[in-house]
């Protein structure tokens, strides 16, 4: 079974050791040490990384049945000990994160009896689930409050090894790693938690920095809560003051006030779409009063032919509606462009069918669909100029029956 230096020492990360065995692990090689600093994943806490007599070390587990250490690596070694070193960088951060975990855990459980049923820890986020779903703001804010209070204190971080008959008192979901080190591992936060546990922590909270949850999420009867500890908290509080600096700055606003600015710019938006909408209206009213008096009636109908470029479609139709209210009228309107759009509509006291026109015009156009009413109908889709257009509405209106 390999020796796991990190259980004393969570800030030893060179050592030299025996290799006891060589393997294939998945498609790649691996060894056994007869002792490591590296953490296998567990526990809810991810692997270390690092490397062994130079060569990079991919991933870390523990094996089923006799909890051995495999290191995998990018390639085979050939020496029989090597020296090997762990990336500091990614363990302490794990070191902040976990440790973190422990305090925010046992804050919650002191503010509200919430308890912990999950933790997990990856390389973007830390969660831990809770066993109430319906914590309210200000107890999430106190629980927090109380986390960094135990943070500033530097209060001492240590472990111990007990008698698992005789762990009253110890905070666990399961028993962890009782075969690994012949007792129960318990963390203990001075004055504040103990806790079983086989992972990796700071020695002092001061060095966790900060713990800020930053999302709550509600599962079901539980509450996912996502916090950020030192490092993590550090670059997320930098991300998210230059992103909010640069809102205010371009809102002309205090960030305090960034999210009134911004529901201020939203309604005035919506009021200029609508006020935007009403000005359309009225325009299409009038450029149909104009098409209408400017159209010669021709044996008591008026014949209206245009197309426009890239033209709104919902403005097409709305012109098309004011077009077909008055008497008389037959509207063939098209935009021209990528997606070619045609809207056909009649007046009331005319007879002709505007699906039956509109098929003849899209006939011309190659693949473009459409369809409607006798009185109003639409389709296009297809790219196509004005020209082409226009040969086919008038094409199509040229034709009888
Ligand atoms: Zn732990």
């Amino acid at each position: 079974m390999t020796e796991r230096l990190y259980y004393a020492d969570s800030y030893a990360i060179q050592f030299s050791a025996k290799l006891v065995e060589r393997l294939t692990y998945g498609d790649r090689p691996a060894v056994v040490l007869d002792r490591t600093c590296f953490y296998p994943t567990g526990g809810g806490q991810p692997h270390d990384l690092g490397r062994i007599a130079g060569v990079p070390v991919l991933d870390v587990v523990a094996r089923e049945g006799d909890n051995a250490v495999v290191h995998v690596l990018m390639k085979a070694l050939t020496v029989d000990e090597a020296v090997c070193e762990v990336d500091w960088a990614r363990r302490f951060d794990h070191m902040q994160q976990h440790t973190g975990q422990h305090i925010l855990t046992q804050a919650f459980v002191r503010v509200c009896g919430a308890g912990t049923v999950g933790f997990h820890l990856s390389a973007d986020t830390v969660t831990i689930d809770l066993d109430q779903g319906g914590l309210s703001a200000a107890q999430i804010a106190a629980a927090e409050d109380l986390a960094n209070q135990i943070v500033f204190e530097a209060r001492s971080v240590t472990t111990r090894i007990v008698d698992p008959q005789a762990a009253d008192g110890v905070r666990m979901r399961r028993l962890p790693d009782t075969l690994v080190t012949g007792g129960l591992r318990v963390v203990e936060v001075a004055d504040f938690d103990v806790t079983a546990c086989g992972g990796t922590h700071v020695r002092s909270t001061g060095e966790i920095g900060i713990i800020k949850v930053v999302k709550t999420e509600k599962r079901g009867d539980k509450l996912r809560v996502e916090f950020k500890c030192g490092g993590r908290a550090l670059r997320d509080y930098r991300v998210k003051s230059d992103v909010l600096g640069q809102i205010a700055g371009a809102l002309n606003a205090h960030f305090s006030e960034a999210d009134v600015a911004v529901a201020k710019l939203q309604e005035d938006y919506r009021s200029a779409a609508r006020s935007l909408k009403a000005a359309v209206s009225q325009l299409v009213e009038y450029e149909a009063a104009s098409l209408i008096s400017e159209t010669a009636l021709e044996n008591g109908r008026r014949l209206i032919i245009r197309v426009y470029n890239q033209r709104d479609p919902a403005e097409l139709k709305l012109l098309a509606q004011r077009l077909s209210a008055a008497d008389g009228v037959v509207a063939l309107l098209a935009s021209a462009g990528d997606k070619a759009q045609l809207i056909f509509a009649r007046s009331a006291d005319r007879a002709e069918d505007m699906n039956v026109l509109l098929k003849r015009a899209l006939t011309q156009l190659g693949d473009a669909r459409g369809g409607g009413q006798p009185n109003i109908a639409q389709g296009g889709g297809v790219p196509a100029d004005e020209a082409a257009i226009r040969r086919a509405l008038e094409g199509a209106a040229m034709q009888r029956g």
